[in-house]
């Protein structure tokens, strides 16, 4: 497995398929671009910036991250540099070098031309009719739920030929990203830590969807070999990398800075999670977060994950989980709000108003302000 990069900074395309990938997603990007579901936030961008320079250093300005809404755990590389990262890996991260890590297996796609190599391993070198005039109809899906369904629009052959990527690739973009992290003094066990929380939250969704239903005795996928097996490379690489190095001083794993950087939008990310209503899931990742501590934004999530589920005993787990909530000076407003209303559900509606009244005087012009005086003057 090679590790060199395939192209320099600055790189253009070399021939006419290479030339055709570009500019079918430079079109993509085009319209990427100008999407409602693109965050535009300055600070948060430019955070991501600093994190892609200290990663990809000469490569850097070669590479464009868009932050698409959207709460799945994933990220994309284009070949002509766009790489998408999603809300709802943004969601899960717990510091810097988690987030370079993701970078930096991206990098690897991007730096050892994976689409193109794909691409030609498929189409070969000379079909390139199949780069069809697409702005046109780009222009004309870019309203779609997302972003993925602008791509879609384009043409489904070509997306599938750049944003999939065969095993071979992902464990030479998961090898490139360790180096890229190794390098840029991050701490590689940041890595594994990323996929072995991420096998954590899908049994933990199976896990919960399986006891909603009482079908079979075993979720059907609680093992995830590939998954898995990429977890335990980058383990032991980075176990390896931590034993031979001679940098270990140096390296961090950037947690203060990530938490500050992400503060403003975790409440809003972690809601796209909650109303999913994939309670295992929601709950596996407040849990994973709150390892680091738990704050007001993670107890109320917590809250609101039993509140939408709202199974047996889901009443009093949302009602101590809002309690402890509002115990927090960073607690949204809402606690205090569903709170009341789960206490006033439980019989108990003195204490209810009270909260609702809490509610009323933190958040006075809430879109639902007149329903909750309401509640409280009947
Ligand atoms: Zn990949």
């Amino acid at each position: 497995m090679s590790l060199t990069p395939l192209i320099s900074s600055g790189h253009q395309p070399q021939e006419k398929d290479e030339a055709g990938l570009w500019q079918s997603v430079d079109e993509l990007e085009a319209a990427v671009r100008e999407s409602h579901l693109i965050i535009k936030d300055e600070p948060l961008n430019a955070y991501i910036e600093t994190v892609v320079s200290r990663v990809l250093g000469e490569h850097a300005s070669d590479v464009r991250v868009y932050i698409v809404r959207d709460p799945s755990f994933n990220a994309t590389m284009a070949p002509n540099g766009m790489m998408i990262v999603h809300t709802g890996l943004l969601a899960r991260m717990r510091n810097e070098a988690q987030l370079a890590s993701v970078l930096g297996h991206e990098a690897g796609h991007y730096l050892r031309q994976h689409s193109l190599n794909r691409w030609r391993s498929r189409r070969g070198k000379t079909d390139v009719m199949a780069f069809v005039a697409v702005g046109a109809v780009v222009a004309s899906g870019a309203t779609g739920e997302n972003w993925f369904d602008l791509a879609n629009s384009i043409n489904d052959a070509l997306i599938y030929s750049i944003f999939s990527y065969d095993r071979a690739q992902e464990s030479e973009a998961d090898a490139f990203g360790l180096k890229l992290m190794w390098e840029s003094k991050y701490s590689p066990s940041e890595a594994p830590a990323v996929w072995g929380q991420l096998i954590g939250e899908w049994k933990a969704s199976a896990d919960a969807r399986e006891k909603r239903y009482r079908k079979r005795k075993k979720a059907a996928t609680s093992t995830h070999p590939p998954a898995e097996e990429r977890m335990d490379y980058l383990r032991n690489a980075a176990d390896n990398l931590a034993k031979n190095g001679a940098n270990n001083a140096l390296i961090d794993n950037g947690r203060d800075r990530w938490i500050k950087a992400i503060s403003p939008w975790r409440q809003e990310f972690l809601e796209e999670q909650v109303k999913l209503n994939d309670t295992g899931a929601s709950l596996y990742l407040i849990e994973s977060l709150a390892a680091d501590g738990w704050d007001g934004v993670l107890r109320y999530f917590e809250g609101d994950a039993y509140r939408l589920r709202s199974e047996e005993d889901d009443q009093a787990r949302a009602i101590k989980a809002y309690r402890d909530a509002i115990e927090y000076t960073d607690c949204p407003p809402e606690a205090f709000k569903f709170l009341g209303y789960a206490l006033m559900k439980n019989g108990d509606a003195d204490e209810g108003k009270l909260h609702l009244q809490r509610y009323l005087e933190l958040k006075p012009d809430a879109e639902d302000a007149k329903m909750v005086q309401f509640s409280l003057d009947y």
